[in-house]
């Protein structure tokens, strides 16, 4: 069955809202600053364009500065306990923006905000946040902001069982060169130490057509590359009812005419099929980059996580992507210290890495999420242990990139060039068809794509010369 649409009702209500908010800002003589912060992932990226198009059409102008704001909206995080406490001293400080504008209505939207224990905080010990809405109900802002804005209430529309895929309102796609395009909300996983099935709800695909129109207008707009976004994009297509999935997606836009190249991101091991690989083998402009988070090198921590596959089952999509694209470049997402996990368990996770030798890996020490099942779990494995095995493992990864980048100089590769590289040594950050970083010297034009020579490489890039 295809996820359920926003009715005719649901669309009218949220226009008939936005209406009253510029109706009601059109009264009041100067301009209206809205500021939007963004926490977390791709996908909390993505809703912001909803968010920023819809501030724009209540009549609010953007702004960075939330001093000068009158509606500040903040998208939340829930993934990880440091992200949100971080989040809520940043709210803490807009007490002091609330002083400069009384009538300031301050959002919190996102992941963070479908937490009912967050809900709680920020009713008791956050009096001036005067709207509080989960993820899946994002396109009543414009109602939650009138409501807030008439009553002089507080709203909390935290009901997050809406779980509708919303294509009806516009977003405020700018014109970057890098369009991050959502295929599916939420996810059906529930790996144990995972709060976004609790968040975000279960698996709704969008629709092929207007996922592929939407890359079509970006490609037309400018847009050089296009990241496909989702949970677990290798599970898109299961929920609607036509048969299609994630390589027929992959297939139709990478067929689209135009300049562009085609990532995703993230990947599951237990949906990353063989037909994937061949998809992304049979497109030029599919890079060969394949970001597939494995977590751990012990089945039995697997089955703990609820991952539901085997190292050896990793390995095995990892050998037959390594063969049929020699290019191919691996990054992955490991957690380290994972409750009960003992030194042998550990020992296998090394050993994977190792064996595989990924370009870079995302290291995390296992940290709780309220709400998840691995929260619960004994740990009896003290932190000082847990820091050795990150070390360990941090140290071993950055021999494995210098290694890689090191075997890289002297190739040569078709760049894009992303912009000014605000790192120490200045110049311009490129980018490989596998999405290595290149550094060049000099100033090159965003969008351009050149030829360059590799001459030398450190842990985290590439240093090059055009040709
Ligand atoms: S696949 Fe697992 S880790 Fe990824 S979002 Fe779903 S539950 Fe979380």
């Amino acid at each position: 069955m295809s996820a359920e649409r926003l009715k005719y009702t649901e669309i009218a209500d949220a226009l008939a809202a936005e209406e009253a908010v510029y109706q009601r800002l059109a009264s009041i003589s100067g301009m209206h600053y809205a500021f939007v912060d963004t926490y977390g992932c791709q996908q909390n990226e993505a809703d912001s364009e909803f968010i920023r198009a819809c501030a724009l059409r209540m009549g609010y102008t953007l702004t960075d500065d939330p001093m000068q704001a009158e509606l500040i909206v903040v998208n939340t995080c829930a993934v990880r306990d440091h992200a949100e406490r971080r989040v809520l001293g940043n709210v803490g400080a807009m007490s002091r923006a609330k002083r400069e504008h009384p009538d300031l209505i301050i959002v919190v939207a996102g992941c963070m905000a479908s937490r009912p224990e967050v809900q709680e905080r920020l009713k008791k010990s956050f009096p001036y946040v005067r709207v509080v809405m989960s993820t899946n109900n994002l396109h009543r802002l414009a109602e939650d902001v009138w409501q807030a804005m008439s009553t002089g209430k507080r709203v909390y529309d935290t009901d997050n069982s809406c779980d509708r895929v919303v294509e009806e309102l516009p977003r405020d796609r700018d014109r970057s060169l890098r369009a991050w395009v959502p295929i599916m909300y939420g996810c059906n996983n529930f790996c144990t130490y995972c709060i976004v099935p609790y968040v975000r709800g279960r698996e709704r695909s969008r629709l092929p057509e207007d996922v592929v129109r939407e890359a079509e207008e970006r490609i037309a707009a400018g847009a050089k590359e296009i990241v496909l976004l989702g949970q677990n994009v290798n599970s898109y297509g299961k929920d609607l009812d036509i048969c299609y999935d994630f390589s027929d997606l992959l297939a139709a836009i990478a067929s689209l005419p135009g300049d562009f190249r085609l990532r995703f991101v993230t990947s599951h091991p237990k949906d990353a099929s063989r037909r994937l690989i061949d998809t992304m083998a049979a497109y030029p402009k599919i890079s060969p980059a394949l970001h597939l988070p494995f977590q751990s090198g012990s089945d039995r921590v697997l089955k703990e996580m609820n991952r539901g596959y085997t190292a050896e089952e990793y390995l095995a999509i990892i050998d037959y992507a390594r063969e049929k694209i020699p290019e191919i470049v691996l990054t992955a997402d490991v957690i380290v210290g994972f409750p009960g996990e003992t030194a042998e368990d550990f020992e296998k996770t090394y050993e994977l890495v190792e064996r595989v030798g990924f370009e870079s890996l995302f290291t995390f020490i296992f940290s709780p999420r309220e709400g998840t099942r691995a929260a619960k779990m004994e740990d009896p494995i003290p932190a000082e242990e847990k820091s050795r095995w990150f070390d360990r493992l941090i140290e071993l990864q950055g021999h494995i990139s210098c290694e890689l980048h090191e075997a890289q100089v002297g190739k040569e590769f078709e760049v894009l060039i992303e912009g000014p590289y605000h790192g120490r040594q200045g110049g311009t950050a490129a980018r490989t068809p596998g999405n290595r970083l290149v550094l060049l010297p000099g100033v090159h034009t965003p969008g351009e794509t050149l030829r360059v020579r590799i001459t030398g490489a450190t842990m985290s890039a590439l240093i090059g010369e055009t040709i």
